[in-house]
């Protein structure tokens, strides 16, 4: 097969560059491991994705938004910060930054949904993307003159250009030699959704409690009680979040409302519980040879700062506008001065937040007598800080 461009992965980065490239003369390839069903009708996998307002008109460019119905997307209006077991809190309102509420929250798989959605019509229209579905890339070679990919069937596919998807541990950017900086926090991240008594008033908390991060995301009322209702995310070590998995539905909610310090009164599990280890990359390169990555293949973001699928976003943004714009002009779409200026621009965007999330993580997890001291004393110096706040307010956003 004889493409432009091969995208490894389907997951929303992937299938949102292969949107954005929709309908201008290029021809697509997106290969997937995972069968189509998984990927025509996602299913709930516990991630409440938080949503910059850029994040949120890129969306509404890709036709994305109007897809998810109005009550699965919940605005985030503020956020706070708490540290260990004291009852201060630094608030970040949304009148630091230029709208009456932060960001947006909807849910991961609601995303892909809208994301498949989107690239069927795309398909329907234009007939320019092929998605392939089930079947691996195993092998990807690049030159000045070509790139290729095989397929785990034997399947060859020719293109101008190869971009990797394929989440933060990318096979396809170890094929091409690139490597990363790993570090793993030793936790895990337990995600569900709980409805609780007291109000949240769309206020998204970070918590740096001791021994334990956790963190709330306001959703809309539950559509089945009408009771209030919040993502929930507890970040413990590996063994501890093996451990509350097993419980059953109720003493999970009992637990979760003693951790949350009963300060949202009864707590009530409805949703699976999902586990993710915490695990951050940041690759040495993005791209090479006839070759990018984009979304978490590109940046592997600690989920603290809420800004992954954000930056997989502004990845797929830039890079399509770039390739877009050397179509145009009749350009090679897999020059390397393109794919540097990219690499470049998406470097500059993505980490000093990278580092500044390690950085927090590192302060915060720290439980030393000093560090709980520096901990509270950051905080409340921070607090007193209003450029700072602006600066938190302001990354919330994306702008
Ligand atoms: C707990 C948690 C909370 C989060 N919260 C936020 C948040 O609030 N805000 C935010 O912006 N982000 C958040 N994120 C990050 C966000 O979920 C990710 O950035 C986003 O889902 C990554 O999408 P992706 O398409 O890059 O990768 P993925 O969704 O991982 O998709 C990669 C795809 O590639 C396929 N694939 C892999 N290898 C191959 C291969 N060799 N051949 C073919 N296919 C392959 C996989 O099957 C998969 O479908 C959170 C993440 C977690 C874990």
């Amino acid at each position: 097969m004889n493409v432009d461009i091969v995208i490894v992965g389907a997951g929303p980065s992937g299938l949102c560059l292969a949107k954005s490239l929709s309908g201008q003369g290029l021809k697509i390839a997106v290969v997937e491991q995972q069968d189509i069903e998984a990927i025509a009708r996602p299913v709930f996998d516990g991630r409440e994705i938080a949503l910059t307002q850029e994040s949120a008109k890129t969306m509404k460019a890709l036709g994305l938004w109007e897809l998810i119905e109005p009550h699965a997307i919940s605005p985030l209006r503020d956020a706070k910060i708490l540290d260990g077991q004291s009852q201060f809190e630094m608030l970040i309102p949304h009148q630091l930054s230029h709208y009456s509420e932060l960001g947006w929250l909807i849910s991961n798989h609601l995303i892909r949904q809208a994301a498949y959605d989107a690239t069927q019509s795309a398909i329907e229209l234009n007939g320019d993307i092929t998605l392939i579905c089930g079947h691996k890339v195993i092998k990807v070679k690049t030159d000045t003159a070509n790139a290729k990919v095989a397929l785990d069937d034997g399947a060859e596919i020719n293109a101008k250009l190869v971009v990797a998807a394929d989440n933060r541990f990318s096979t396809t950017r170890r094929m091409m030699g690139i490597a990363a900086d790993m570090h793993d926090f030793g936790r895990n991240m337990l995600v569900c959704c709980m409805t609780h008594d007291k109000p949240h008033n769309h206020i998204a908390w970070e918590w740096f409690d001791y021994g334990q991060t956790l963190a709330l995301l306001p959703m809309n009322p539950d559509p089945v009680s009408a009771r209030y209702r919040s993502s929930v995310v507890i970040t413990v070590a590996s063994d501890e979040a093996e451990e509350l998995m097993k419980l059953s539905p109720e003493a999970f909610s009992k637990n979760a409302k003693e951790r949350f310090g009963n300060r949202l009164g009864e707590m009530n599990l409805i949703s699976s519980i999902h586990s993710y280890p915490l695990v951050s990359v940041y690759p040495k390169r993005l791209v090479s040879t006839r070759f990018a990555t984009v979304g978490d293949a590109a940046v592997g973001m600690h989920p603290v700062t809420a800004h992954g699928f954000n930056f997989g976003l502004l990845g797929v943004e830039k890079l399509s506008k770039e390739i877009l714009t050397a179509h145009k002009l009749g350009k090679d779409i897999g020059d390397q001065s393109l794919l540097l200026r990219y690499e470049r621009t998406h470097r500059l965007k993505t980490k000093p937040l990278f580092m500044m999330t390690r950085l927090i993580t590192e302060i915060y997890t720290k439980e030393s007598p000093p560090a709980k001291l520096l901990r509270k004393a950051l905080l409340h110096i921070s607090d007193r800080l209003t450029p700072f706040k602006r600066s938190i307010a302001t990354s919330l956003t994306g702008r």
